[in-house]
């Protein structure tokens, strides 16, 4: 789907559930959870994605994914639409061992699982709960059972976590994970800047432990991370704040009420459920969300404006 900024939209990133047993200190949510979409409207929204608009990837997010009973089923759903060439999820990994191999079974090929401390004192802390071995096994478990693609998503959060980049590369490398260090983003204005990081600091860090950083080509379709072979481990770096991807966007957002969100950070919402829970005979309500998702996509804004329509929880837009 191409919006008015010329860009190819083709990457949608579905918020399964705003409920996460999670608290960290930079996403929480107040709010009560709402209901969210079942596996069969998940099923319809990506079919209608794949199939009238070209969508090709999808990424299950939330809340935490892994806290929904049905989610194997959801990932079936997914994979059952053929266009679709991708399927991934992103999770806290506290569930995981659990889960995986009913995942992979399903059709899950890669997971990011968010881990921001390798130090369990450290992890209990900015996550209010949590056992950082529950993760870890995670991640060894989702290698088992053949999910062939497992990245660490850990959000650099200046004084706090910046001092273990290094450890985080040498437990990608013992893992066999890529890891991806992501700007934190302020989703309000207190923190504006007080736990940023420089990315090039981090670099030269990496640099005098690992040698000269490699660069490794992608066609920058693939994603807004930057990517360099360190040690042996592919590390990226993802800089939505100090550099902006925004004119090679190519997402839109389900949020877990299903709202098309156009940009993470600022633009509209349109509502999809309403029709998804409507009346409208089955090839009309197909033709009714492709209209939804492409107003959704031609409200996507050329660059973002931080807050400029309020925050709304991570957990409800899944990152
Ligand atoms: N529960 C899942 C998890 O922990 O990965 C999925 C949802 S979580 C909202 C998705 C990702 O968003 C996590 O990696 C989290 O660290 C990241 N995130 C949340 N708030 C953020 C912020 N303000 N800036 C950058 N990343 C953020």
């Amino acid at each position: 789907m191409i919006d008015r900024f010329h860009r190819n939209v083709t990457y949608l990133r579905i918020s399964v559930t705003d409920r996460c047993q999670m608290s960290c200190s930079y996403c929480t949510l107040q709010e009560e959870p709402k209901e969210s979409l079942s596996a069969r409207e998940i099923g319809e929204l990506v079919r209608v994605a794949g199939e009238r608009l070209g969508f090709r990837k999808i990424r299950l997010t939330g809340g935490e994914p892994l806290l929904r009973p049905d989610l194997a089923e959801v990932v079936e759903e997914v994979v059952a639409t053929s266009q679709i060439v991708e399927v991934a999820m992103t999770t806290n990994g506290l569930l995981l061992a659990g889960r995986a191999e009913e995942l992979a079974k399903a059709g899950l090929r890669t997971v990011n699982v968010s881990l921001d401390s390798l130090d369990p004192a450290r992890f209990r802390e900015l996550t209010s709960s949590g056992s950082l071995d529950a993760v870890v096994e995670g991640l060894r478990a989702a290698r088992r059972a053949g999910i062939q693609r497992r990245k660490l998503n850990v959000v650099l959060l200046g004084g706090v976590n910046e001092e273990e980049v290094v450890e985080f590369v040498r437990f990608a490398i013992a893992e066999d994970v890529e890891v991806r260090f992501i700007e934190h983003m302020p989703m309000d204005d207190s923190r504006l800047t007080s736990w940023r990081v420089d990315p090039d600091e981090i670099r030269a860090r990496l640099r005098e432990e690992f040698g000269e950083l490699q660069p490794v080509a992608t066609d920058r379709s693939g994603g807004p991370a930057e990517l360099w072979l360190v040690g042996g481990a592919r590390v990226g770096f993802i800089r939505a704040i100090s550099g902006p991807f925004c004119d090679r966007c190519n997402r839109l957002r389900v949020t877990s009420e299903g709202k098309i969100r156009s940009c993470l950070l600022s633009g509209g919402e349109v509502d999809l459920a309403g029709v998804l829970r409507g009346t409208l005979p089955e090839e009309e309500r197909a033709s009714a969300l492709a209209t939804l998702f492409q107003t959704a996509a031609d409200a996507k804004p050329p660059v973002y404006e931080l807050m400029r329509d309020g925050a709304v929880p991570m957990r409800q837009l899944g990152g």
